[in-house]
């Protein structure tokens, strides 16, 4: 089998974002961490046991793994090499600024981890107020510092667009922040008020952007990124060359990947599968894992990959599939591009920045 990607999920945090419904606890104690950390370790010498598994990525995500400490970190990390074949592996970790004194960077990159992912979201501290997050530009700044210091030459940045105080013109400047930092990769999303947050319940009080501010941000970011040399590879997604994040083009190219920790998600030998959203049941070692039916298929492949700024393309496709991009996708995509959506050619179909804005609903267009 070759090598696929290995998500770590760490379900803990200093306190909860106001926006955020990722599956993770504020409740930890130092027990509750290191209990956690043998049952990813036990969970990985069971894989062994069951299926022939080597790795090119591993990802810690979170919640804010970080939480986990050096010593954890490391004891995962060590279970992975111990028993797992890693070819050139590019290992993340995700890092937030106010988590930065309790690992040693210095040490984590020694250990193999290479890329670094850090929840900066903004500069800007009004807005770093409302999304709760407890840190300013100078903390960012010397977490970026540290990061490179400790030997990290692969580091990625978080930003939020459509803050409810943000404006083009702050935007810009966490923008210029950003790539005055000179790090090779941002992540940039759009809020999104999801059921079960603080702002769900007080989104009456926010001041949230309607859908043209929110697009004018969008288009504004993927302008002012690419002409300073970054390649906008997937919708939310921007890197230096050479610098794409590995691990998160496994999902977008519908490859293999396993997922470890409650509600993390796994593809693997053509089936999908989680893990439930229960802390308490992983701590006692009796989660279960969840099928969740048949993944790899042509609607799937075709939803994934349409992320992507390349698109669709047909060698890539016939390679995967055995038959080139039904024509009736070309047809369907086709009416789109009079509007600006998508860019349709003889072997492939992307969609454009303003298709991006639109594309959950061009995309259950095209493949309807
Ligand atoms: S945004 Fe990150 S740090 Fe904040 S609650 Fe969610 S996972 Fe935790």
């Amino acid at each position: 089998m070759k090598p696929i990607g290995l998500y770590i999920h760490v379900p803990f945090c200093e306190r909860k974002c106001p926006y955020c419904n990722f599956f993770s606890t504020t409740k930890i104690t130092n027990e509750i961490v290191d209990r956690y950390t043998d049952i990813i370790c036990n969970t990985l010498v069971k894989y062994k046991e069951k299926i022939k598994l080597s790795f090119d990525t591993v990802y810690f995500g979170g919640g804010t793994p970080s939480l986990l400490g050096d010593k954890n970190l490391i004891k995962i990390i060590k279970t992975i090499k111990n028993n797992f074949k890693l070819f050139g592996s590019e290992i993340t970790l995700e890092i937030n600024p106010t988590t930065l004194p309790i690992v040693n960077l210095k040490q984590l990159r020694e250990e193999g981890f290479n890329r670094l992912s850090i929840g900066v979201q903004s500069t800007i501290d009004r807005e770093l107020k409302t999304l709760g997050r407890q840190y300013s530009q100078k903390d960012i700044k010397n977490t970026i510092k540290l990061a490179k210091i400790a030997g990290f030459t692969n580091i990625s940045l978080d930003l939020m667009l459509a803050i409810p105080e943000q404006s083009i013109k702050s935007l810009k400047q966490s923008i210029n922040f950003f790539i005055s930092q000179d790090i090779q990769h941002i992540s940039a999303y759009l809020l999104k008020v999801e059921k079960g947050t603080l702002f769900y319940k007080n989104k009456n009080k926010l001041n949230l952007k309607n859908e043209n501010e929110e697009s004018e941000m969008y288009l504004f970011l993927v302008s002012e990124l690419t002409n300073n040399g970054f390649k906008h590879y997937e919708i939310s997604n921007f890197a230096r060359n050479g610098y794409k994040s590995k691990h998160n083009l496994k999902y977008w190219n519908s490859k293999d990947y396993l997922g470890i920790g409650p509600s993390a998600h796994s593809f693997l030998a053509g089936r999908r599968f989680y893990y439930q959203r229960s802390l308490q049941k992983f701590l006692s070692g009796n989660s279960e894992v969840i099928y969740d039916g048949k993944g790899g298929t042509i609607e799937e492949y075709i939803m994934l990959r349409l992320r992507l700024s390349d698109g669709i393309k047909n060698n890539l496709f016939k390679q995967r599939f055995g038959i080139n991009i039904p024509q009736i996708y070309f047809e369907k995509a086709k009416n789109f591009q009079k509007y600006g959506l998508t860019v349709v050619d003889k072997s492939s179909i992307k969609l454009t920045n303003k298709g991006f804005l639109l594309s959950n609903e061009l995309i259950s267009r095209i493949l309807l």
